[in-house]
């Protein structure tokens, strides 16, 4: 039966035997454009139908039979219900099917010949039918019916079924899918192969089978990750940075000028930078700690190091907001060794006339420490003495930009980034391997723990009061919504709203600010300026204040629709507040179902932002944590990070494939994902 064609995966859904004009277009209105993308289309779920039954055994739930039609008719119940009946038996019995407006029903199934029904077998009106069934021929290859069928996302322009029969078509028509493995991988792995697999993901033969379809595919996700990783690690490895070495006399002139006393775990961490920075090879190194925890003086440390023998450093932070403050904290620090005038800021609000002074002032190396947002990459920033970059609170900072920068400087930068959202362990050994992270498990000591509460919407007036009380003692709040304007599909607060509500209603009286992502630099900058300086007592914001913001006299951080925040976005934007030696009290507001959801609730006890983070990946994956899956390569879609069995396998077949004589080139769909992998996957 089997037609001979030549149906490659990049080949367009129209050379499909079968799928016509519209169906093409409508297949576009979901992102499918070629055969690839439609294999690569995997179902959200499964339904099992595989257990054909005889009608006597039927039990309420999801049920397939092997069937006779005996009668079928259709008819209009009123304007607009149709409804059609059909009467079907097998040896053992019969039983009543029932669509609704499915008029073509009644004319396209035919008397006397064997037909699967699957559907769902339940009580309507006292009596036990099937609702809205698929039937299909039993001589037919079925897609809907009598076996696990997979269920898809689909929408209005086209339908699981369309799905299905499409995905059905191209196996039918002989499609050929080369094996992108290397083939000593295959064998020794025992996977099956790319085409069987993809062929089980949507026709599984049985739940055992799919498992190994999963399986083959989660170890590819994995190998290319683990490739990519190595990649980079191989590519790192290959390079040479600046021998920065340790000068004692000046570390601990720095120590000693510091208004406070460094907690253990920074010490420690600022002496495992200062080991990395002695070598010659590129320093890979992520620094997670809390908010609070004192990121910013550590790399300070570092920095110092590198400006006193007479080298460049970047600090690149990911708002100007953010950017500013460090570099008023910086030039503070700096001052009491006279280094202060070695340090300047580069954001896209000042003038061009001090944007252009600030670029001279840095390619002539005057200035040895450069504190900015990304406008440093820009190609006019010029310094070739750039030896270290450091970038805070940002999860994306790969190879492709550290090459861009190195073009600048010669050599390869060391890299040392910032975060409050910890890697969790699972997926910090597993795919990040090139990295090494430090954990500043210390908080700098006498701060109070930040008391959380979970609000519903209706009991918000006893929030308004705490807020009125604290800011009649003088201190500062953050009220958090989730958007800037309010748009028509989704009912969220948003910061416009609230702001004009509690302006004109709630909080006549208080000096109000708003603050959001849309609004210019300047006046994004003004706000902050002014809350900082407390001519401000309340600002109403989006998370543009989620990231590094101090203002030590706020102490109440209100969150609207909280449960549109990620966990590890809350605990950030809880970091805010309590930062000075006042209790802090963070609000979690949204309707009564928060009450009820664990991963709020979680927030009310736990307050480690370690243990945050590996709930998170628990429950969202890995994608949602790190913002990343739009990229979509990196949410695993078949992998599962607690598979240890898989992880292992697939690094150990990574690790013996960068060893072997083979060359990645030779096999060119890995290596395409490999390349791609190795430019996005770095996060640190
Ligand atoms: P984060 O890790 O969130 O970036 P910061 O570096 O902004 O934290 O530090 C938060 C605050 O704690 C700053 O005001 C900083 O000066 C202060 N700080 C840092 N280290 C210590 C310490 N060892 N003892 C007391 N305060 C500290
Ligand atoms: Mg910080």
């Amino acid at each position: 039966m089997a037609t001979v064609t030549n149906l490659k995966l990049d080949s367009s859904l129209s050379e499909i035997k079968g799928v016509g004009q519209v169906l093409v277009k409508n297949f576009d209105s979901i992102g499918i454009l070629t055969i690839r993308d439609l294999l690569f289309y995997f179902p959200r779920r499964y339904d099992d139908y595989s257990n054909v039954v005889k009608i006597v055994n039927l039990r309420p739930g999801l049920v397939s039979i092997e069937v006779i039609i005996n009668q079928i008719s259709g008819r209009y119940l009123r304007r607009g219900l149709h409804i059609t009946e059909a009467l079907v038996s097998d040896s053992t019995g019969s039983i009543k099917l029932i669509w609704f407006n499915q008029p073509y029903r009644a004319k396209s199934l035919i008397k006397n010949v064997s037909y699967y029904v699957s559907g769902k077998f339940e009580l309507r009106s006292s009596r036990f039918v099937i609702m809205n069934p698929s039937v299909e021929l039993v001589s037919d290859f079925p897609f809907n019916t009598a076996r696990i069928i997979p269920v898809y996302r689909a929408n209005r322009n086209i339908s699981v079924r369309q799905i299905r029969q499409a995905i059905g078509l191209v196996f039918k028509a002989n499609i050929k899918i080369p094996e992108p493995l290397p083939d000593n991988i295959v064998k020794q792995h025992t996977l099956i192969s790319l085409y069987e697999a993809l062929y089980l993901v949507h026709f599984p033969e049985s739940f055992s089978k799919l498992n190994q379809a999963r399986y083959r595919l989660g170890f590819e996700e994995v190998l290319a990750l683990f490739l990519a990783s190595l990649k980079n690690k191989e590519f790192l490895k290959k390079t040479h940075s600046k021998v920065i070495n340790f000068n004692e006399t000046l570390a601990k002139k720095f120590v000693s000028s510091l208004p406070f006393k460094l907690t253990n775990s920074q010490r420690k961490v600022i002496w495992q930078i200062y080991l990395d920075l002695e070598k010659d090879l590129p320093m890979n190194r992520l620094i997670e700690g809390d908010v609070g925890s004192g990121k910013t003086v550590v790399a300070l440390m570092a920095a110092l190091m590198v400006i006193n023998q007479g080298w460049q450093v970047v600090f690149m932070a990911p708002t100007e907001v953010l950017a500013r403050q460090h570099a008023q904290t910086i030039n503070d620090l700096l001052t009491p060794l006279g280094l202060s005038d070695k340090v300047d800021l580069l954001v896209g609000s000042k003038s061009l006339k001090e944007k252009q002074l600030t670029k001279q002032n840095l390619r002539e190396g005057k200035t040895a420490l450069i504190i900015g947002t990304h406008a440093l990459l820009e190609p006019d920033v010029l310094m070739d003495k750039l030896a270290l970059v450091i970038v805070d609170e940002q999860h994306r900072f790969g190879v492709e930009q550290r090459k861009a920068l190195q073009l600048k400087a010669g050599s390869m930068p060391h890299l040392l980034s910032l975060s409050a959202t910890p890697i969790p362990r699972s997926l910090a050994l597993t795919l990040f391997g090139e990295l090494s992270i430090s954990r500043l498990l210390e908080k700098p000591a006498k701060r109070l723990k930040i008391k959380t509460k979970i609000i519903v919407e209706e009991n918000i007036k006893c929030v308004y009061q705490v807020m009125r009380d604290e800011m009649n003692k003088g201190r500062q709040v953050f009220v958090v919504c989730p958007l800037i304007v309010r748009d028509n599909f989704f009912k969220g607060k948003s910061v416009e709203l609230i702001y004009q509500q509690f302006k004109k209603e709630v909080f006549q009286g208080y000096r109000l600010g708003l603050l959001h992502g849309k609004m210019k630099p300047k006046d994004k900058n003004t706000v902050m300026d002014n809350f900082v300086k407390h001519e401000l007592d309340l600002i109403v914001t989006t998370t543009v204040i989620e990231v590094g913001v101090d203002v030590p006299n706020a102490t109440v951080m209100v969150i609207l629709d909280v449960d549109q925040f990620g966990l590890a976005q809350i605990h950030q934007l809880r970091g805010r507040i309590g930062r000075g030696s006042e209790q802090g009290y963070c609000f979690l507001v949204g309707d009564y179902s928060i009450t009820k959801n664990p991963r709020i609730r979680c927030l009310e006890d736990l307050d480690d932002g370690f243990q945050l983070a590996e709930l998170d990946l628990k429950l969202r994956g890995p994608g949602a944590l790190y913002g990343l899956s739009q990229h979509g390569t990196l949410d695993l879609r078949f992998a599962s990070l607690d598979d240890k069995n898989l992880i292992e396998s697939a690094k150990k077949a990574a690790n013996n494939f960068m060893i072997s004589s083979d060359s990645l080139i030779k096999y060119k769909e890995l290596n395409e994902k490999v390349v791609y992998l190795s430019k996005i996957s770095n996060l640190n």
